[in-house]
């Protein structure tokens, strides 16, 4: 079990941070807090004004749920204000001088892109790309849901660019970030130079091409830049949240967008899942056994960010605590983000083979009539559940028990409901059946 090494955990956020924020949102509102105390209930910081507060638990609230402890859903977090000696008026973004080389998230690179049926295709699309810019899919254009990896294929390109092709000219971008140099450049009168170094890219790699839904100055901007590097036989290379002919855009430019390929990101698959848990916890030195790197994967199934939250979390939790995880503690600690499974109907056959295997009676034998103890006591509880979790009539759930009737299904329901609060046993083995089912 790992050390409880209290201040790791606020080193551990800034380091899960940096990746996420540019240098100077980091440099303005990360580095200038101080860690006074953190307990497994509560973290007292000293922010400098209480601006530092809000923007953190405006923009962050979630990843700081990650990192240190909760209580109803809110971070438990004392934030004590710094007293400024002389009041400075607030400069929340001063100018920090722009690296030319692009910087991507260094842990975006297609090593650490974990593969699987799902996946693969677009995987080597990308790398189709990054090999052969301008030679293969021109542009390459990645769509899908939220924390899916498309950013991740992005920057992936990026590196692998920087390594193997040095000489090549490239420029990775935000949508945003793109909107406001152009603002920047129109006050400066400067668009002439922009528009030169843009043209002049042998790659540009765009994220999140639906923030220009809306921004028709910005939009036509983008689509002469774009057609410019296109007709050079220039790499693009897009990320999106919906597919070109979802996206508010003029005509023209979906057009375009669809020249190339248009590959879609779809949520991993179960083992894929497991797969991307195990790697991200490994990394972190925390041990899962598959039983727990299941149970997760079981029910974080669209949101491989969210997975990453999971794991951020657990092993906070176990340093703090310096506890061995279980199934049952995974699900404390990870309430708020396990989705129920799929919304699929619970039917009476489900917890019949459920209760079966957790009370080791035979299916024929809870829907027959003996009278022994453990098969009784089986029947019940199935019934129980059955009328707990089964949207259909009394008699029909009833039927289903090899013919009994509703006034059968509604004793044993009692029966059990009353055994519940003083039966442990029970009431875990209930616990284990509901999640079985999905319940
Ligand atoms: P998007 O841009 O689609 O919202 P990101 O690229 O930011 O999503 O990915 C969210 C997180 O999930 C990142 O930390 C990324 O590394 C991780 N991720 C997504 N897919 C995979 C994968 N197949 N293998 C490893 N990590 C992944
Ligand atoms: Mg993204």
């Amino acid at each position: 079990m790992i050390e409880c090494d209290k201040k790791n955990n606020w080193h551990e956020f800034l380091e899960f941070m940096q990746k996420r924020m540019n240098a100077t949102e980091f440099e303005n509102w990360l580095a200038p807090i101080h860690v006074l105390q953190i307990t497994p209930d509560e973290v007292v910081l000293e922010v400098p004004n209480i601006f530092v507060r809000e923007y953190l638990l405006e923009n962050y609230k979630e990843a700081l749920l990650n990192f240190f402890p909760a209580c109803k859903g809110e971070p438990c977090i004392d934030f004590i204000v710094k007293e400024e000696k002389k009041k400075k008026a607030l400069q929340p973004f001063p100018k920090i001088p722009q690296k030319s080389t692009p910087l991507f998230n260094p842990s975006y690179t297609f090593e650490n892109y974990i593969e699987g049926p799902s996946n693969q295709f677009i995987k080597s699309a990308a790398m189709g790309v990054a090999n052969r810019p301008g030679k293969s899919f021109n542009p390459l254009f990645i769509h899908g849901g939220v924390g899916l990896g498309k950013t991740h294929l992005l920057h992936s390109i990026g590196h692998y660019v920087q390594k193997n092709h040095k000489k090549l000219k490239m420029k990775c971008i935000t949508t945003e970030a793109f909107i406001n140099e152009l603002v920047d450049h129109l006050r400066n009168k400067s668009v002439d130079k922009m528009k030169r170094f843009y043209r002049t890219l042998d790659i540009l790699l765009v994220d999140d091409i639906q923030f220009l839904q809306n921004r028709l100055n910005f939009e036509e901007e983008f689509c002469n830049t774009f057609e410019s590097l296109i007709h050079q036989n220039h790499q693009i290379v897009i990320t999106s949240d919906k597919p070109p002919s979802q996206l508010k855009l003029s005509e023209r430019m979906i057009a375009r967008m669809e020249w190339g390929l248009v590959a879609n990101v779809v949520t991993p698959d179960l083992e894929t899942r497991v797969a991307i848990l195990q790697d991200k916890a490994e990394k972190k030195g925390l041990q899962l056994t598959s039983d727990i790197a299941f149970f997760i994967a079981e029910h974080i199934y669209n949101n491989v960010r969210q997975i990453e939250g999971a794991i951020n979390r657990l092993s906070a939790y176990c340093k703090l605590m310096n506890m061995e995880l279980t199934v049952d503690i995974v699900e404390n600690i990870l309430a708020h983000l396990l989705q129920k499974s799929v919304d699929k109907k619970i039917t009476v056959d489900d917890i019949l083979k459920c209760i079966s295997q957790i009370f080791e009676v035979r299916v024929t034998e809870i829907r027959g009539s003996s009278r022994h103890k453990n098969i009784a006591f089986a029947r019940q509880v199935a019934m129980y559940l059955a009328k707990e979790l089964v949207s259909e009539s009394l008699i029909k759930i009833a039927s289903n028990f090899g013919g009994k009737t509703h006034s059968t299904l509604l004793h044993a329901w009692k029966k059990i409901k009353k055994e519940l609060p003083e039966n442990d046993v029970l009431f875990r083995k209930l616990k284990m059946a509901k999640r079985q089912l999905g319940a």
